[in-house]
């Protein structure tokens, strides 16, 4: 176990035996013929060595398979038809293909996507030297991961921490695997040109999901590259362990590296997003304008962007300034009802306001009283006005949990029953937000 790390000895050597005839062979009992073939590619002469440590006498080495399972070692004829059916482009190679925004510098940090964004830049300043290997990024659509896994291949490759890296789409390495196996009735060459590979990224391995030929050989690379100690570094839109179809084998394996998420960005990482994206195309935005974008855009950052590029494509065709008045006529789909209009932040000012306090003050950490009845309050009014979910009501309250918004919305519930002060104060907030 010294000799190969923990966590590749419980892989492979976990549920391997030995046995020795008496005629001198050696039998390694393995799981299946997948083992079998990569334990003796990759381990035969450390097995002899232990087994001369250990003193056992043995004159050959024979791997034997105790089941049966395993068997497709061909991708499934749905795998094939489904890769072949679809023109992917070339993976990125080469520094210059990668998107020239998805850099480091150009990533807001936030307390969403701190820790995916710590163990990104580690592993890219040292590929294959942290204990975050494998590194799992996970999170919903449009949250950044495809901007880190850019960020970390950019970095190793301006940095030189790294000399050979691929960036690759699960969906592409699916397609090639495919097209070797299919052309070349044979799947070496695939797999040889990961040989040299110092630094492996590949997106969205959500993909790769009931395509057991794919799974196969991706856990093939995957596990002779952590072998040598070089950085893999995945990404998916859901936690590993939630994909169905998935090879146990492959999931068990992830347990050794670091599996990370990106959560939904809070209002203020939003509006730093907007700021960064807005400096970035050289369009000057007011305050007033950010917090209108960011209060009422709060799915993903993409369609944050979306806003931004019409707000652009605007600015530039009609020569306006950007006012609100613009931003509220451009965002029209994206904000269209009333009630979808109102925005969390609008009711955090709004509450602040009655109560004489700051909005910021709602989302700081402190149980004062001052604070924190007109925090339930906002909450309340936040459950019952917007669409946003409770989870992303928390986010805009300082990173709240949703328990604390169920809670707080319960008890202002409760408490309008029986206190007439309380009910007239929140009627009147009621009719500043114009929601009556
Ligand atoms: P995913 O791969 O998770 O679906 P992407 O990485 O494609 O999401 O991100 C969608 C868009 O949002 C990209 O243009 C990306 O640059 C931007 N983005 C996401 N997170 C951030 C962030 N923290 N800072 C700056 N831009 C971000
Ligand atoms: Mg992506």
């Amino acid at each position: 176990m010294e000799k190969i790390g923990p966590s590749s000895f419980e892989t492979w050597f976990r549920t391997t035996d030995l046995s020795v005839n008496q005629d001198g062979t050696a039998k390694i009992l393995v799981p299946n013929q997948f083992f079998a073939d990569f334990i003796e590619e990759h381990f035969t002469t450390l097995i002899k060595e232990t087994l001369t440590v250990e003193q056992i006498q043995f004159n050959s080495l024979i791997f034997v398979p105790t089941q049966k399972d395993w068997k497709i070692v061909q991708p499934l004829s749905e795998e094939i038809a489904e890769a072949q059916s679809k023109q992917i482009p070339h993976k990125v190679e080469k520094l210059e293909q990668y998107h020239s925004n998805y850099t480091f510098s150009k990533f807001v940090v936030g307390d969403n996507n701190r820790m995916a964004h710590a163990a990104s830049l580690a592993v890219a300043e040292a590929p294959g030297k942290t204990s975050f290997n494998p590194l799992i990024i996970y999170g919903g659509t449009g949250l950044g991961k495809t901007h880190l896994l850019q960020a970390i291949g950019h970095f190793a490759q301006t940095e030189v921490t790294a000399d050979r890296v691929i960036y690759m789409t699960s969906e592409e390495f699916t397609n090639q695997y495919i097209n070797y196996v299919v052309n070349k009735k044979d799947s070496t060459s695939f797999y040889k040109k990961f040989h040299d590979v110092d630094l492996l990224l590949i997106d969205d391995i959500q993909f790769f999901s009931g395509k057991p030929g794919t799974q196969k050989e991706f856990f093939r690379i995957f596990n002779k590259l952590l072998l040598e100690n070089k950085q893999i570094v995945l990404s998916s839109d859901r936690q590993p362990d939630k994909i169905t179809d998935m090879m146990e084998h492959i999931i068990n394996r992830f347990m050794g590296g670091l599996t990370t998420d990106i959560q939904p960005p809070n209002l203020e990482t939003r509006m730093a997003i907007l700021r960064k994206k807005a400096e970035i195309d050289g369009l000057f935005l007011s305050d007033e304008v950010v917090q209108f974008i960011a209060g009422n855009i709060t799915s993903n950052i993409r369609e944050l962007e979306g806003t931004l590029i019409k707000l652009i494509a605007s600015a530039s065709f009609t020569g306006r300034d950007i006012t609100i008045e613009v931003a509220q006529e451009l965002c029209g789909d994206a904000i269209t009802k009333k009630d979808e209009r109102l925005s969390v932040m609008l009711i955090q000012e709004k509450v602040a306001e009655a109560f004489g306090i700051s909005a910021n003050q709602l989302s700081a950490h402190t149980r004062k009283k001052e604070v924190a009845h007109p925090r339930s309050i906002a909450m309340y009014l936040c459950k019952k006005w917007t669409k946003q979910s409770l989870r992303s009501i928390g986010l805009d309250f300082g990173g709240r949990d949703y328990s604390t918004v169920i809670h707080s919305f319960k008890k202002i519930e409760g408490d309008l029953e029986t206190d007439t002060e309380l009910r007239e104060k929140v009627t009147a907030i009621e009719n500043i937000l114009q929601v009556l």
